[in-house]
């Protein structure tokens, strides 16, 4: 198999990289750090991102895209990481939905806002009854002449304090045979009256929230696909987007710091013989975890799901245990000064670590939790029956 970027995807890779290197300043480091979310310099950039067509390169050219394949998207979200950049994914991945299942006046009206980063997307699934089990959703629509009327609440929509509209799941039909067949997904704008935004912040500090619907009104026209027909929608928002990442830019600098950071500080060679072993372990891991989102986004190309679970399940998998066990091992590595904070003068490698390893857990949960990409696995990949 042959990973070798093409000359236009390497020349992607150049202007990304470029551009970042010149536009994504401190003030936006120190936004995407902080993990309160966006603020101005992390709009402005994404706006400047999206003149430049560098925020949805897989998308077609007509709605603000490039026409370019899935490795493009796994440049630039290598690169986004890299330079801790903002990270738009909410808004790409409700358009990817949209050209899938939208009809030609919502992607008309919403992708080429998402592709120039003037229109930014919460997703809306989760309730307190309904995280892994996502059909269990019960906010509810109810429908009246030209309108449905909402009620009901989410939970952990991270990106609702600063996008302009909720990707929300709902529940039309409470009396569904099969609760999955009782679902529509809606565009709500997240200004509208009756919506209540309320932080949650996670043990790492990341600010998330829960939004509260009381009466809101959604017009008809922002429904997605079919009444009832929203599990397809949600389904092509989760796994049709394609790929699962791949180039592992990031991990592998940290890699580097942790080797160049044991080779001059851990010189103990009975004291530190552990961290070799496991170095090596961390290695491999990595590089296993790249050549799989390398192939799931080689798949995507194709618009085929990569055999062993459909959209990257195992690349999610093996990408958020290696980075749990990446800031581990680096937290080890350090001893206590690690746990210092950012401004102590004691504190080694400019005190990023920490951050790092309180958010870690986070990505063995968000995009579903390990379990259940073992689930997805072992029933799309083996053909294993669901308990
Ligand atoms: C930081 C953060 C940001 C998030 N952002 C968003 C967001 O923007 N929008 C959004 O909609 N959601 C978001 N989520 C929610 C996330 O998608 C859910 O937390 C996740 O799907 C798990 O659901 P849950 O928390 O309800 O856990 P549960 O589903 O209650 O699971 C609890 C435990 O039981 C296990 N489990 C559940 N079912 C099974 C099963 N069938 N077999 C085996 N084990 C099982 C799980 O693996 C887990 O260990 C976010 C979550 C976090 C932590």
């Amino acid at each position: 198999m042959d990973f070798e970027l093409t000359p236009e995807e390497k020349a992607f890779q150049k202007e990304i990289r470029e551009f970042l290197d010149k536009e994504c300043n401190e003030n936006v480091v120190a936004e995407t750090l902080s993990m309160e979310g966006e603020g101005p310099y992390s709009k402005e950039l994404l706006r400047k991102m999206g003149a430049n067509r560098l925020l949805t390169p897989r998308w077609p050219v007509e709605y603000g895209g490039r026409g370019m394949g899935a490795m493009a998207e796994a440049i630039k979200v290598d690169e986004i990481n890299s330079h801790h950049a903002p990270f738009p994914l909410d808004g790409v991945e409700v358009g990817n939905a949209l050209l899938i299942c939208g009809n030609e006046e919502q992607k008309k009206r919403f992708l080429p806002g998402i592709a120039r980063g003037d229109i930014e997307f919460a997703l809306g699934y989760s309730e307190p009854d309904a995280g892994s089990d996502v059909a269990s959703v019960q906010l509810r629509a109810v429908e009246d002449r030209d309108e449905f009327i909402l009620n009901g609440q989410k939970i952990y929509n991270t990106e609702a304090h600063f996008s302009d509209y909720h990707w929300l799941l709902t529940r039309t039909d409470p009396s569904a045979e099969k609760k999955h067949r009782g679902l529509s997904l809606f565009m709500v704008d997240l200004k509208s009256p009756g919506i209540t935004i309320r932080p949650l912040i996670t043990s790492a500090g990341l600010r998330t929230n829960e939004v509260f619907y009381e009466d809101v009104r959604v017009p008809k026209e922002n429904m997605v696909g079919e009444k009832n027909g929203g599990w397809t929608v949600i389904m092509n928002a989760l796994y049709g987007g394609g790929g699962g990442g791949g180039l592992a830019t990031g991990t592998k600098r940290v890699i580097d710091t942790l080797v160049k950071y044991a080779l001059e500080e851990k010189q103990d060679a009975d004291e530190n013989q552990w961290i070799p072993e496991t170095m090596a372990g961390l290695y491999i891991r990595t590089h296993v975890g790249e050549l799989m989102g390398l192939r799931a986004t080689a798949f995507a190309d194709l618009n085929v799901s990569p055999p062993y679970g459909g959209g990257g399940a195992v690349s999610r998998l093996l990408g958020g245990d290696t980075r749990r066990l990446l800031y581990n091992t680096a937290m080890q590595i350090l001893g206590p000064y690690g746990q210092l904070a950012k401004d102590s003068k004691w504190v080694p490698l400019n005190g990023e670590i920490l951050r790092e390893y309180m958010d870690a857990p986070r990505w063995t949960i968000v995009h579903g939790s390990q379990e259940i990409q073992k689930l997805v696995i072992a029933t799309r990949g083996l053909g294993l029956p669901r308990r």
